[in-house]
């Protein structure tokens, strides 16, 4: 679903942070984004290369998960299209049958075409990121292209701690 990209992100970063973001964007992005500002989605996906509306479809696991609940728990609105051709704004207050219906809804009850995911401050805790990142290099395993960019991600978040 990287077809329903548009490249705009829309931060509020003061109280109750978010960010809007279209469905087709991936996570990876959406942390990279986020690591900017000195936040991070609260729950995110283990791999990354996944779309924010393919997971809101589904559920949206990941290991923040026991924290905060899957990433379905942890989003504020979407914008959708419905079956009948409406596009349509939903959250807890407005429409709400249809809010939580999409959510984990496999597609059935709507297309999603943005989400309002919340933000927390981006943890300061990477001992298991690192590690895994050093145990990869240690093993000299193939670097895949999704290895790189995780490593990647990992230093960004480190040096923005760092600065
Ligand atoms: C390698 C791999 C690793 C994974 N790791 C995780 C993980 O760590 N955590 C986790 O929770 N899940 C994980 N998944 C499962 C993942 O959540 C689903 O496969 C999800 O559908 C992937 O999103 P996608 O963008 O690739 O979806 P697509 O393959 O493009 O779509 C799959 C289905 O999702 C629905 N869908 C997609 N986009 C939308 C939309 N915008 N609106 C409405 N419905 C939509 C549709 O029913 C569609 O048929 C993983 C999957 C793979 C292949």
């Amino acid at each position: 679903m990287e077809s329903l990209q548009t490249p705009e992100m829309k931060f509020k970063t003061m109280e109750l942070p978010y960010v809007d973001v279209s469905a087709g964007e991936l996570w990876i992005n959406v942390l990279h984004e986020s690591f900017k500002h000195g936040l991070a989605p609260k729950s995110w996906t283990d791999y990354l290369h996944l779309t924010v509306g393919g997971t809101l479809s589904n559920a949206g696991i990941s290991g923040q998960a026991f924290k905060h609940g899957p990433q379905i728990n942890n989003v504020y609105q979407l914008k959708l299209v419905t079956g009948k051709g409406e596009v349509i704004t939903c959250s807890e207050e407005q429409y709400a049958d249809l809010f939580h219906g999409v959510l984990g809804g496999l597609g059935k009850f709507g297309i999603i075409t943005r989400a309002r995911i919340a933000l927390e401050t981006a943890p300061k805790k990477l001992a298991i990121s690192v590690l895994k990142a050093k145990f990869y290099s240690a093993l000299k395993l193939p670097n895949t292209s999704i290895q790189k960019t995780q490593i990647v991600l990992i230093r960004t978040w480190m040096s923005s701690y760092q600065s």
